[in-house]
């Protein structure tokens, strides 16, 4: 009988709930036992009581609740081999061989190698005597399908991640209460959304919200930025703007490279224009709170259909990543969406821009 064991990793999103719901039922439906990893990969390494199997009832009333309710850590040890050994002793036990992982770029890195050791790891659990032969042959390989949890919709070979149509409904929520009390006192806002290597946050709030510039990591500014902002800025007041918001995308960059901080914003502005500006910095309360109906359909999409990948299958297919391409739940090859997503994050780094939202617009699927 097959086994499917599921678990979120990595940083929390909104819509990780309805991803495990839909994983969980989908299982119970075809006939197939899931076990929750509670913890992330930390649950997995530590075994016991930390991995449950779940009932139908057991994802109930979850659908509409925010973070994530099996838990996710940072789990160090299972970067060492012997924290390997220990999560597939623990999987073993329960006669897990098949793993929805629900995570960020790192958490899916961490499976895919978890994956290719795994028959190294099974032989030195036989050697050790714990386990036997039977359950060996039996469980000969590890079969994996990712799904991205990522708040800041970073990742190569699906349109949307898990969390970030929430994340940028609280952004703009936040964008909406701020210009409010910004009118009042005709003050200056510089709002900083989260997005290391990946601006879509910061510009899609700015478009929603109504700023009046944005500054993202993958779209440096010209070289008199400054200037160019405080002269829209100036211009909006002077047409009758009371309010005036920038926002900035805690990776931006300018032109050389340097970070472009909410800090260094507001100094300038402050400066230039004389302005009472003020930062706010949304942070984690861009990850909190309920998930928004898109998030909760497409978690409950992509969790079906990973279940169906993940029965088909086999010990020699590549595993798969299940995602959104133009409104449509598509899979793609895993580690190759992976590393285009750490190539992408390389050619920023290296200001090659062209490059980099080339790669990132590419697709496996068709
Ligand atoms: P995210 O999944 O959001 O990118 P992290 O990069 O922190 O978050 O990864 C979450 C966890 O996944 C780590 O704490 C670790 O247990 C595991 N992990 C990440 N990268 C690797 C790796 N290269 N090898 C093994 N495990 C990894």
């Amino acid at each position: 009988s097959i086994s499917i064991g599921v678990l979120t990793s990595g940083g929390d999103a909104q819509g990780m709930n309805a991803a495990v719901r839909a994983v969980v039922r989908s299982a119970l439906n075809l006939g197939v036992a899931v076990h929750a990893i509670f913890e992330g990969y930390q649950g997995m390494v530590d075994g016991g009581d930390r991995i449950r199997s779940l009932s139908w009832d057991d994802v109930g009333s979850i659908l509409h609740r925010g973070g994530t309710i099996i838990g996710t850590a940072r789990c160090p040890v299972f970067r060492e081999r012997e924290g390997r050994l220990a999560a597939a002793r623990n999987l073993l036990r329960h006669g897990i061989d098949r793993l929805v992982v629900i995570g960020g770029d790192g958490s899916l890195t961490g499976a895919n190698l978890f994956r290719q050791e795994w028959a190294s790891l099974v032989a030195e659990l036989v050697e050790r005597g714990d386990i036997d032969e039977l359950t060996a042959q039996r469980h000969s390989a590890l079969m994996i399908t990712g799904l991205v949890g990522s708040i800041d919709n970073d990742m190569v070979g699906t349109d949307m991640t898990i969390g970030a149509d929430s994340a940028l409904h609280r952004i703009v929520e936040a964008i909406d209460a701020i210009t409010s009390t910004a009118a009042s006192h005709q003050r200056t806002f510089v709002v900083e959304v989260m997005g290391r290597h990946c601006g879509y946050l910061a510009l899609m709030s700015a478009i929603a919200g109504g700023a009046d510039y944005v500054l993202i990591p993958e779209s440096p500014p010209s070289e008199n930025w400054e200037q160019e902002m405080c002269d829209l800025l100036r211009n909006g007041r002077a047409a009758g703007r009371r309010d005036s918001i920038v926002v900035v995308a805690e990776g931006a960059c300018d032109n050389a490279g340097g970070p472009i901080s909410s800090d260094r914003v507001r100094q300038v502005l402050q400066d230039r224009l004389g302005e009472d500006t003020r930062v706010t910095i949304l942070g984690h309360v861009q990850r909190g709170g309920t998930p928004s109906a898109f998030d909760r359909c497409m978690s409950t999409l992509v969790g079906h259909a990973a279940v169906q990948e993940l029965l088909s299958a086999t010990p020699t297919s590549e595993p798969q990543m299940v995602g959104m391409r133009y409104n449509r739940v598509r899979q793609a090859p895993l580690m190759q969406c992976v590393e285009q997503t750490h190539a992408v994050a390389r050619k920023i780094a290296e200001h090659d821009y062209a490059k980099a939202m080339e790669l990132r617009g590419s697709s496996f699927t068709e």
